[in-house]
């Protein structure tokens, strides 16, 4: 029996009850965070913290517990004995509980806080062998550096990815290329690895960040500058990141094979990299 978190409890999931007039589900107003458990550690769960915070502040809700999110998770993967498993553990939080109507909620109501941990199985072919992708027009708002829970455009995005046979979208905003549905993504161009600035056109990624980080100490050339979607006949490589890919590499675009069709070197050495990192985290 899965055990899930619903506002202070811990209760079987089918034992979880939402009210219809819950913001999430009229406004989508919430956002939320899903981290990485390994088995024995979870990946910078600090920064998916703070992450959350800086969402919950910039769409002016409270969640004066959030401290307690790292104690959720640890009782959640316990609970659900996945100790000795990799798992996802997944928060949303919403305004709460009001009558409809658009304004925030008149004395202010609690919010709605979830979380569940579910066992999770990284694909270790689409990982070793790469990804396919499309390339479309980013449909999203202009408040991307949030993670809330208003994934619509990401949503249908992903699945013309999926009905396309492909398993990840690349936006492209007024020519330039930003991120993916769920995904950041980096290139190769003219033998610099290129991705898109921190802004409030792309997700702030967790993985992204250690990438960068990877990267400089490797001394792999990097800028954190966007590429433009006609320079993309001129890549000779390209992978997203995100928590549960971790590196992706990606093959091809719109059938476009990108180089060989194969993972490519730099691609290859800051998988290795990551995944000592990982190693070495485990003990
Ligand atoms: N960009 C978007 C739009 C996402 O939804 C995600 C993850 O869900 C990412 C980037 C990658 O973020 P992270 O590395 O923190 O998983």
């Amino acid at each position: 029996m899965e055990i899930s978190y619903l506002n202070g409890k811990y209760l079987p999931n089918n034992e979880v009850n939402i009210s219809p007039d819950d913001r999430g589900f009229l406004f989508a107003d919430g956002v939320y965070e899903a981290i990485r458990w390994y088995g024995n550690f979870f990946y910078d769960i600090d920064c998916h913290l703070t992450r959350l915070k800086r969402s919950l502040n910039e769409i002016r809700m409270s969640w004066p517990e959030a401290d307690t999110l790292p104690a959720i998770a640890a009782d959640l993967i316990k609970l659900n004995s996945l100790e000795d498993h990799q798992a996802i553990i997944y928060f949303e939080l919403t305004r709460g509980v009001a009558r409809r109507f658009h304004a925030f909620p008149s004395p202010p109501v609690n919010p709605t806080v979830y979380a569940y941990a579910r066992s999770f199985r990284p694909d270790i072919n689409l990982i070793s062998n790469g990804i396919r992708t499309i390339l479309r027009k980013d449909i999203r708002w202009m408040r991307c550096d949030i993670k809330t829970i208003a994934l619509l455009p990401n949503v249908l995005s992903f699945q013309e990815a999926r009905d396309n046979d492909c398993h990840e979208c690349i936006f492209s905003r007024d020519g330039i290329i930003t991120e993916c549905c769920h995904s950041n993504v980096f290139f190769v161009l003219d033998g610099v690895l290129r991705t898109h600035p921190e802004s409030e056109l792309i997700l702030s990624g967790i993985t992204r960040k250690s990438v960068v980080r990877i990267a400089h100490e490797a001394g792999v050339t990097l800028k954190e500058e966007a590429i433009r979607q006609d320079q993309l006949t001129a890549i000779t490589e390209a992978f997203v990141t995100n928590t549960s890919f971790e590196i992706g590499p990606v093959i091809s675009i719109d059938g476009i094979k990108i180089g060989d069709g194969m993972p490519g070197p730099v691609t290859r050495l800051l998988r290795e990299k990551f995944d000592a990192e990982i190693r070495a985290l485990k003990g």
